[in-house]
């Protein structure tokens, strides 16, 4: 099996999903490696360090899409919706892609490549289970995501983060507060503390209190209920409108005085929380610098402007997009690491080996070649689905559902959780939303308020 990696095409991605040092092991798997001429070159690596791993080095990009049994990329459809589509019309049907596809925000996406019979693994979708650490991308990049924060936070801000005696005076430490301490929040409490920093972490998951402390920061209670804040995959619950209100009111006064503020606060497949509001914002010093890693899914901070910086009577704002891009050289390395892992875990003797039964390719797989049916939108999805009533039966998706015309495939089921997500969103924010899908087709698209006339419509 030929398993190809293409030189990104997403406007600014400077990362590789494979670098030199991984040919060896996909080959030892059984994959013959190809490379696009100049595909590692932002990451630092030229051509001739694949090709002395044994890779092949293809000059033109169409032959090497139209001889790719699997291609490996970092942003594939979906996570990048300009995909050029001849790299999609060169390939063979049948064909296999791993990469980021944010299939969540994508589904019309993923349904169109499903319908041409690709195979497509989604690496955000990657099981947070100790088998599969060597494999979680998200990590990888939210860890490199959260030190690059602090750094830019520290060049923005017009004060220094360590404390100084000098002859000339005293130079008090930074006071930093990190909201949201996963995998990106606690490797910026790290890194804001190896600047001296003074820094506090809050997260609306008690559980890691600990983590937060065991790298030298204080972590902040607030006096709102979260003992429900956690799903049992270890990620945040989305919390009631009551829950964020006084969230709000009470890291409102907790964040004056800070001299800077990283957000990284998420819920996944859901919007970013939204932790600092305009009006916190201005009871700010001005000289604060807020750094909101969630900008990308609309923004911890109300005020953020996804990839742009914000000057909001001297605090400033700033909305980073794609971070890990902006140090390609360990973001390729952590991620080629990553893939490597996931494909010799799937591939055997030179062959995809999919047992859907298996947790890891369970988890990860979005569409599989000539079958409309997954599970991984139901298991999503499953959270925040009613539970089954009487009559209910269990569909290709293996879910109990009791959908009024469910033809008993994932794309009913995928249809009726996402209507069910879009109920749950604000009406101008569902608008926004979904409104580039346009008048219900009766398929997964159908997301119009009131005139659905779709098989599957249940509002
Ligand atoms: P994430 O990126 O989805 O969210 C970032 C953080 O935001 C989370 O800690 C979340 O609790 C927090 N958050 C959400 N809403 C909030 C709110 N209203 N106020 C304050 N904080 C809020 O999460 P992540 O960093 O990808 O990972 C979350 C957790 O998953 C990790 O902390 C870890 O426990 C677990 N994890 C496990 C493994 C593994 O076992 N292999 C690997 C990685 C992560």
């Amino acid at each position: 099996m030929l398993a190809a990696v293409p030189r990104e095409s997403f406007p600014g991605e400077r990362r590789v999903a494979l670098v030199p040092k991984d040919v060896a092991a996909l080959t030892k798997a059984g994959l013959q490696m190809v490379i696009e001429s100049g595909a590692g070159v932002s990451a630092l690596h030229e051509d001739g360090e694949y090709e002395a791993q044994g890779a092949r080095v293809e000059m033109d990009r169409k032959r090497l899409f139209a001889g790719a049994d699997i291609v490996l990329t970092v942003r594939g459809p979906g996570a990048h919706r300009e995909f050029p589509e001849a790299d999609l019309k060169a390939l063979k049907s049948g064909a296999a892609m791993v990469g980021f596809l944010d299939p969540l925000d994508e589904p019309a996406i993923m349904k169109a490549l499903a319908e041409r019979g690709l195979t497509l693994f989604s690496m955000e979708l990657m099981p947070r289970i100790t088998r599969a650490q060597s494999m979680d991308a998200l990590s990888s990049m939210a860890t490199i995501s959260g030190y690059k924060a602090v750094l830019m936070a520290a060049y923005a801000a017009p004060r220094m983060f360590p404390m100084l005696m000098t002859a000339a005076g005293t130079i008090t430490a930074a006071r930093v507060f990190v909201l949201g301490a996963g995998v990106a929040g606690l490797q910026a409490i790290a890194t804001a503390r190896r600047l001296g920093g003074v820094v506090e972490g809050y997260d609306v998951r008690p559980a890691v209190k600990e983590q937060v402390e065991s790298l030298g920061a204080r972590f902040v209670v607030l006096d709102v209920k979260t003992d429900e804040a956690e799903t049992a995959g270890g990620y945040a619950k989305a919390q009631s409108e009551e829950f964020y209100r006084r969230q709000q009111q009470l890291l409102g006064e907790r964040l004056r005085g800070m001299d800077v503020i990283i957000t990284t606060a998420l819920v996944p497949g859901k919007k970013a929380p939204v932790l600092i509001t305009a009006e916190m914002v201005a009871g700010l010093r001005p000289g604060t610098v807020i750094v909101d890693l969630a900008a990308e899914r609309g923004g911890n901070c109300a005020l953020t402007k996804p990839g742009e910086t914000v000057d909001h009577h001297g605090v400033v704002i700033l909305g980073p997009l794609n971070l890990p891009s902006e140090l390609p050289a360990h973001a390729s390395q952590l991620y080629s690491k990553n893939v490597t892992a996931f494909l010799s875990h799937v591939v055997k003797d030179g062959r995809l080996r999919l047992d859907e039964g298996e947790e890891i390719v369970n988890g990860t797989l979005v569409t599989r070649a000539a079958r409309s049916c997954t599970r991984w939108l139901c298991r999503l999805w499953r959270g925040s689905r009613r539970k089954p009533g009487p009559g209910a039966t269990a569909g290709l998706c293996g879910v109990a559902c009791n959908a009024p015309s469910c033809n008993r495939s994932q794309l009913a089921c995928e249809t009726r959780s996402l209507r069910r997500v879009g109920r749950r969103f604000g009406a101008a924010d569902r608008r926004q939303r979904l409104s580039p899908l346009g008048a219900c087709d009766g398929n997964v698209h159908c997301f119009t308020d009131g005139v659905c006339a779709g098989s599957f419509c249940g509002l």
